[in-house]
């Protein structure tokens, strides 16, 4: 039985990834307010949340600092633009420190709103600028299965994930995807993962033949899949997939929407998973979620480039209303600060080993086929027959009833096809780490 808000929320609100024949039944969990790594429903229900929102609170709820960088700004200059001729301070700064922090030689930065918007950005960029270089037919760009990287047009065909597709006649046909580094679920019988990674390089590289070279112009990748089920690139990924790309002259997209800003206890997660990419594509945790934000970090020869084509056509014409918001930009600069000063990502890395240990043990489950994570993220990919990896009947949505009764234990997390991720936020105790998994665990016992 629905309660009058939750009524009024299915008949009027169109909820996102939602399945929306089921949805009128089931009703929605309606959060009310957030303190720290918790958060409570209409009816005073604690939660703590397991998932950082959507990856993305990074800082957890009732940051002052955070609300009083906006309030200052929006008092000071609630909004200006970067269009033609005009610019301000805060996105001035944020530049400055983008570029600094940047896990390549930055040389500008593009601001948009969001992480869809930031991949958008991404693939335009990389056709106009490949015209630029009179390279016209260089336009295909490579993403890979279960690859998420937004729900734009461009975002949406680069994500790897059917419903993102069907029936919204996607993907591009500039777009094409690359096998999953899954190395559980993908591998031969008995191949290492060094032995998985080199064979997705043999492939790839004679994929980028198979289209012609000449016609590749970007991979994109996240450092670890994050919505595609929380997949760790097995060893060796990126030492064996960058070679194939610099043969080619293929440039390499870090889509570090999840992975930036301290997830894997790093500024980026480039670094950690030895990816030395040519432009990066940011959001979520550069405002700890607070206002929108994303943003394009570009090179010097991307920026030459555009420069080369203003000069021949003139207006660089890209961008929106929205970018380099300053209140977005005064609260992204504020996190970053926040970021250093209090060392949130010494905290993360001492944390890292509990999470982990906490992640893995979860293997022994009876219903857990496989624990993986990396960092603060992490997932347990249900099954059920732990010896062949038979997932459950679809109709059983084991992974689904398991959030469902992780919620009802007081914990958020959410369901990825057959796995239940985990992302809390960066600043979570070792206390709550322990309280979150003992809930995750009750959860799972009684999901079997
Ligand atoms: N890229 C990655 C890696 C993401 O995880 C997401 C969202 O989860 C996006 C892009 C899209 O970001 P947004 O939902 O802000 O458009």
């Amino acid at each position: 039985m629905l309660t009058n808000l939750q009524a009024r929320d299915v008949a009027t609100v169109l909820h996102p990834y939602s399945n929306l024949a089921t949805l009128p039944e089931q009703g929605t969990l309606i959060l009310e307010r957030g303190q720290g790594v918790f958060v409570h429903d209409v009816d005073g229900k604690p939660y703590i949340e397991g998932m950082a929102g959507l990856w993305c609170n990074s800082l957890g709820h009732g940051r002052e600092e955070l609300v009083e960088a906006a309030a200052e700004q929006m008092r000071r200059l609630p909004f200006a633009h970067l269009f033609t001729g005009k610019s301000h301070d805060p996105a001035i700064a944020l530049a400055e420190k983008l570029k600094e922090i940047a896990p390549m030689e930055a040389a500008k930065v593009f601001f948009c709103s969001s992480g869809s918007e930031a991949n958008d950005t991404q693939m335009k960029l990389v056709w106009y600028v490949n015209n630029a270089l009179g390279r016209p037919r260089k336009k295909k760009i490579i993403s890979r299965i279960k690859a998420y990287h937004g729900v734009t047009i461009a975002s949406a065909s680069l994500t790897g994930l059917p419903n993102n597709h069907i029936d919204f006649d996607l993907p591009l046909s500039s777009v094409r995807h690359a096998a999953c580094p899954h190395h559980w679920r993908f591998a031969h019988e008995g191949e290492s993962e060094a032995e998985f990674s080199a064979r997705l390089a043999a492939e790839l590289d004679a994929q980028i033949e198979a289209e012609g070279p000449e016609t590749v112009a970007a991979f994109i990748a996240e450092p670890v899949m994050g919505a595609g089920g929380v997949i760790v690139p097995p060893e060796g990924y990126f030492a064996a997939i960058q070679p194939v790309l610099e043969k080619h002259e293929i440039m390499l997209i870090a889509d570090e929407v999840i992975c930036g800003f301290g997830r894997l206890g790093e500024w980026f997660g480039s670094s950690v998973l030895g990816m030395t990419p040519d432009t990066v594509s940011v959001a979520k945790a550069l405002t700890s979620s607070y206002v929108p934000l994303g943003a394009v970090i570009i090179p010097d020869w991307i920026d030459d480039a555009l420069k080369a084509q203003s000069a021949k056509i003139g207006v660089f014409g890209h961008g929106f209303t929205y970018s380099g918001h300053p209140v977005a930009a005064a609260v992204a600069l504020k996190t970053l600060e926040i970021y250093e000063r209090e060392d949130v990502f010494s905290h993360v890395r001492a944390i890292i080993p509990q999470f982990q240990r906490r992640l893995k043990a979860l293997a022994d489950h009876p219903i857990v086929g496989e624990a993986r994570g990396i960092g603060l993220v992490g997932a347990v990919e249900l099954v059920a027959d732990k010896r062949t990896k038979r997932s459950f009947d679809a109709r059983r949505a084991a992974a689904a009833k398991a959030v469902a009764l992780a919620q009802d234990e007081g914990l958020i997390v959410r369901a990825i096809g057959e796995a239940v991720s985990i992302c809390p936020p960066l600043v979570i105790s070792e206390a709550e780490i322990d309280e979150l998994f003992d809930r995750l665990a009750r959860a799972l016992d009684r999901a079997e």
